[in-house]
């Protein structure tokens, strides 16, 4: 009998293997890249060299003429670049100017600008970043997409991908090259102001979607030369999202096993699948500042992970190791602690002189080797040379005719579609019927902003509603589908626009409240205005007061409420949910999120979303589903507060549909299963309803006993199924033993003998592991 050991080598080596098979095509062409480095490395000067460690903000090398009108438009200036690029010899910029999106001609014309006094003696390209994390954000009149939660959402990989192609045509029609996307933290903790920019609370779901991202990005063979393909970035590595205090970038405690078990897998899949990049954490774990470990940047990352490509830093994190971490005395000795632990870029983004001149004094000083800057350097170089930026440093729009197409435009609908995931549905009270009399109310029903959230068109997404003019919001796609007379907008409640995300006001709440009285539902959209990072951090997880006192007052109306969330996270809603009629979650669906919730409120579309995280019931209970039977308090637990138990308001894998699915035949290929064995797993499902939708089926595993407390049960596979009424398939499953592996308390992934069981809907079957 094979021991676990030898069969975590044998799934080793044939990962192994398999990743040599696919990555052999590109090898002739990387070492041709590796011999062009190398011949350039041998002419650049320590100055150089470092140069192309520094990553700059665009704002630095150039001044926004008319600012904030609709003429604004970015002037380089020569001098400052020639001080940038000559005199220090910076290597990279990112992001947009004075926070907001451009044409994609202005980006051809600033980037044009850029290489062309970025070159050097040697001629070596600027490599442009920026953060295109759904749909080309920064570039007016780019295909917006959901944001990754609700991508996530749908379920729909094949969606997922396309999505990021098409993010990497318009981002190169735009003139740049590299995105700091896809992100693949986990998004457990929903009081955290980035929960929207993951793919949930699963570290599996996290892992097909980020594979799916990167290939996107970057094509099936990762050939990043091809004009329609970007650099991806996986970020932010590693364990950020987990704080304790549930707020951006402060400490996390986080043990090794939990690391490898929840953390590391999404960012594993994204290195075998072969991403190009990789974005360092900017928090601090088990009190180590991530930009500061060498545990996690080198040997986790490198030795052990294989990954081969470019670290940059995430935002003047360098600079954080002294002025907010305290781990370093001066700017000085922070760059050397990060350089050391593995950072090949610092995304500066302001002060390069200091960077430059205390790099280069740190190499003559013997505190920086020569060989990590050699390192370091070669990866920088070999990036632009996949790029190919020698050949090609800017690609222009004139060569994407199908930016912003029907074609693009049709995908994000779609995608849209598929994510908004209908929680609730009492008495049928959707699809709504085309000439009910609806009230459409809340802050959130006539905003695009609100549809978006932050990174689309600028940072926080406070310039959304001026770029995205053109789109419709949910008012304005109901009003075209059920006509003027028919729909009736009174906001009742609305966001402080100029003012903190969750600053709001009444606004004509009488008079809504009137209105409601002679409408036949009223469609109450409530959530979160966009926000992200520290600007985002919350102080209570319950729907916004307002917001709720709003809902009360329409429920006493005694008229049906089809609640519709447009939401970064999960905001407790159990004070109200009783007195909805209807609840969506639609996320934050992007430009066609209006059109995609108009359809699924009329019945056009089927909704076939599901929760990618659980949607909490309390703010003082936020278990993710992935969670351990001491979580769960039973019966026998005497006197305890049932209240308090594992008890989400929704969990994790559910959405309705219009139509009805039922399972059967749960089967198992055997029931005990030796170490070459893989384990197939087949299921019916049944569209049983009269409408035609999609399906989820979700496979879990759970791990009946363990050396290491085991979690309830682990997602480990899922379909995606299109059914007609009446028409059932059967789905087919492969597990491999690494299904059932888990990291014990030694940090080792392993198989343990002993039971198991997989649960498909409300089925179980039991196996045992020899
Ligand atoms: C964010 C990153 C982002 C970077 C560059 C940081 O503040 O944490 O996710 O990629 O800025 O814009």
């Amino acid at each position: 009998m094979r021991t676990p050991l030898n069969y975590i080598l044998l799934i080793l080596l044939v990962a192994v293997g398999v990743q040599k098979q696919s990555s052999a095509q590109t090898v002739t062409k990387d070492l041709k890249i590796e011999e062009k480095v190398r011949q350039l490395m041998s002419k650049m000067t320590l100055e150089e060299k470092v140069g192309q460690m520094g990553q700059i903000t665009l704002d630095i090398i150039g001044t926004s003429k008319n600012a904030g009108t609709d003429q604004e438009t970015f002037i380089l200036n020569p001098e400052v670049m020639e001080k940038v690029f000559n005199t220090y010899k910076i290597g990279s910029v990112l992001n947009s100017t004075n926070n907001r999106a451009l044409s994609a001609t202005e980006w051809n014309k600033i980037i044009s600008g850029i290489q062309k006094a970025g070159k050097g003696r040697l001629g070596i390209p600027v490599i442009y970043g920026v953060d295109a994390i759904h749909g080309a954000t920064y570039t007016i009149d780019a295909t917006i997409f959901p944001q990754q939660i609700g991508q996530a959402a749908s379920r729909n990989l094949g969606l997922a991908k396309k999505g990021a192609m098409i993010t990497a045509y318009e981002t190169r029609a735009s003139g740049i090259p590299w995105n700091f996307s896809p992100l693949l933290d986990l998004g457990q903790d929903p009081r955290f102001p980035r929960i929207w920019e993951t793919y949930g609370e699963d570290p599996f779901l996290c892992s097909v979607f980020g594979v799916a991202a990167v290939k996107g990005y970057e094509g099936d063979n990762n050939d990043i030369s091809s004009p329609y393909s970007v650099a991806s970035c996986m970020k932010h590595f590693l364990g950020y999202q987990t704080s304790i205090s549930g707020k951006d970038r402060t400490p996390s405690m986080i043990s090794d096993q939990a690391l490898r078990e929840y953390h590391v897998p999404s960012f594993k899949a994204a290195i075998d699948a072969g991403s190009h990049t990789i974005m360092v954490n900017s928090g601090i774990i088990n009190g180590v500042p991530v930009h500061a470990n060498y545990d996690i940047l080198t040997t986790l990352l490198r030795k052990e992970l294989g990954f081969k490509g470019l670290v940059v830093t995430d935002w003047n994190d360098v600079e954080k190791l002294y002025d907010r971490d305290k781990v370093a005395k001066n700017m000085k000795e922070a760059l050397m602690m990060s350089i050391n632990a593995g950072v090949d870029m610092s995304m500066i983004p302001y002060n390069y002189k200091e960077f430059s001149d205390d790099l280069v004094a740190l190499v003559k000083e013997g505190k920086v080797k020569q060989s990590r800057i050699d390192e370091a350097v070669s990866r920088v170089l070999t990036l632009k040379y996949q790029l190919n930026l020698f050949e090609k440093p800017v690609t222009l729009f004139k060569d994407y005719p199908k930016f912003g197409s029907k074609e693009f435009e049709t995908a994000a609908y779609q995608t849209a579609v598929e994510s908004i995931t209908l929680l609730k549905n009492t008495d049928h009270i959707l699809p709504l019927g085309k000439n009910t009399k609806i009230l459409v109310t809340g802050p959130n029903a006539n905003s695009m902003r609100t549809l978006n959230g932050a990174w689309t068109y600028s940072w926080q997404g406070d310039k959304v509603d001026k770029f995205a003019v053109k789109y419709n919001t949910i008012f304005e796609a109901l009003v075209k589908k059920g006509g003027e007379q028919n729909i009736n907008f009174v906001p009742g409640v609305s966001y402080k626009m100029e003012g903190k995300y969750y600053e709001q006001y009444a606004d004509k709440m009488d008079e809504a409240i009137l209105a409601a009285k002679t409408s036949d539902v009223i469609v109450l959209c409530l959530g979160e205005n966009s926000y992200t990072e520290k600007l985002g951090n919350l102080s209570n997880m319950d729907l916004d007061r307002l917001q709720l006192e709003y809902a009360k007052k329409l429920a006493e109306t005694g008229k049906p409420i089809v609640l519709v969330l447009t939401e970064g996270r999960p905001r407790v809603i159990s004070e109200i949910e009783a007195s909805m009629k209807g609840v969506i979650m639609a996320y934050l669906p992007g430009n066609f999120g209006g059109d995609a919730l108009a359809s699924i409120l009329y019945g056009e579309e089927n909704p076939s979303g599901k929760l990618p995280f659980n949607y909490p019931r309390y703010a003082n209970s936020l278990v993710p589903y992935i969670h351990t039977y001491s979580e769960i308090i039973t019966p026998e637990d005497n006197g305890s507060n049932y209240e308090a138990t594992y008890n989400p308001q929704y969990e994790f894998g559910f959405g309705l549909s219009y139509t009805t699915f039922v399972y059967s035949n749960l089967k198992l290929s055997k029931n005990s299963l030796s170490a070459d064995d893989d384990l197939i797993v087949t299921v019916d499902v049944k569209n049983t309803g009269n409408k035609e939708g999609k399906e989820v089926v979700d496979l879990y595993v759970s791990d009946l006993y363990a050396s290491i407390t085991p979690d309830v049960k682990r997602l480990k596979a899922f379909e995606k199924v299109n059914l007609k009424p009446g028409d059932s398939k059967t789905i087919t499953f492969k597990l491999s033993k690494n299904d059932f592996s888990f990291v014990n308390g030694k940090g080792n992934r392993v198989v343990e003998p002993g039971g198991f069981e997989v649960s498909i809907s409300s089925f179980k079957a039991r196996f045992e592991i020899e």
